[in-house]
């Protein structure tokens, strides 16, 4: 197996200014912290949550889960081809087995990556251990290393702690996007005192907190960092979107340059930009945007 170093990630990521007027007008200055340039095909926080895994896996095959366009099965696909590790990828839909594949999961399998496409009340259960041995004798691989949906498991948490670390000293706020919600459980951990951190899910449902705080107990022994949420931006749920995200993430994309991601980024760089609007952040605060992702082409 190949190590991570020879991949060149390029850590600590780095940290730009954005001058936008959105945020100057409220005294707010904008940083963005962009995990999505670490490595091409080991994107942002993905990078982060796998690298760790990867390194435990010693070699072996690794099985992971997701849906039909998720980013961690993605990176976990790519991470195989560049690492020279088998992957096994346990896609939710039975339904998606006999059509041909989407462009994300056609990209997991070019890199390699064998799906194994189970029903939706499977996909449910599949922590579960009699669902996840079954899943691991039909693929044929008992003794894989098991990476939990989404990658949040106590490892990668820990891996997102050196996000927090870069930001130290650098930032009031650092504010990011969350789906399973372990990025922001390491990156909480790894910040100095005073920094707080706005999480923006991305999800419908409002469990994040309860999540989060289980991802730090288990990881950590108990709550570090402060941190909220706000639940106000995700659009009706994952992949969900309006007209009116999408031209602002277009108009973001062209003022900045910056190449926006929409299934999470997008959201939480509106949320920014409203919530600046709103008065939210007091006069003279210094805010991180995490971008943890970059659009699939
Ligand atoms: C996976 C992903 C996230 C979510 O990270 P969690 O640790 O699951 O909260 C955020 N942004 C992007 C771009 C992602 O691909």
């Amino acid at each position: 197996m190949t190590s991570l170093d020879a991949l060149h990630p390029r850590l600590p990521s780095p940290l730009q200014e954005l001058v936008d007027d959105r945020f100057a007008r409220s005294g707010v200055r904008l940083l963005l912290k962009r995990d999505d340039l670490i490595h091409p095909d080991l994107i942002g926080n993905k990078w982060r949550k796998l690298a760790p895994n990867l390194t435990a896996a010693a070699g072996r095959t690794v099985l992971t889960f997701g849906g039909a366009y998720s980013n961690h099965l993605r990176a976990t696909a790519a991470a195989g081809r560049l690492l020279g590790l088998p992957t096994i990828g346990v896609v939710r839909g039975q339904e998606l087995a006999g059509r041909p594949l989407n462009p994300s999961l056609a990209r997991c399998a070019a890199d390699g990556m064998r799906l194994h496409f189970v029903d939706r009340s499977t996909y449910r259960r599949k922590t579960e251990p009699d669902t996840q041995a079954a899943i691991l004798r039909a693929t044929d691989a008992e003794d894989a290393y098991v990476v939990p949906e989404g990658g949040s498991n106590d490892r990668a948490v820990h891996g997102c702690q050196g996000l927090g670390a870069e930001l130290r000293g650098h930032a009031d706020l650092v504010a990011l996007a969350c789906g399973t919600g372990g990025t922001l459980a390491g990156l909480a951990a790894g910040l100095a005192s005073g920094q707080r951190v706005l999480g923006i899910p991305v999800l419908k449902g409002g469990f994040l907190t309860d999540d989060i705080s289980a991802l730090q107990h288990r990881a950590f022994g108990g709550p570090q960092g402060t941190w909220t949420l706000d639940d106000r931006f995700h659009f009706g749920g994952y992949a969900r979107t309006t007209p009116e995200l999408e031209s602002f993430a277009a108009d973001f994309e062209q003022r900045h340059g910056v190449p926006v991601e929409r299934l999470y980024v997008a959201k939480l760089l509106y949320g920014l930009v409203t919530l600046a609007a709103e008065g939210a952040f007091p006069r003279g605060t210094t805010i991180a945007a995490v971008i943890t992702g970059r659009p699939f082409p």
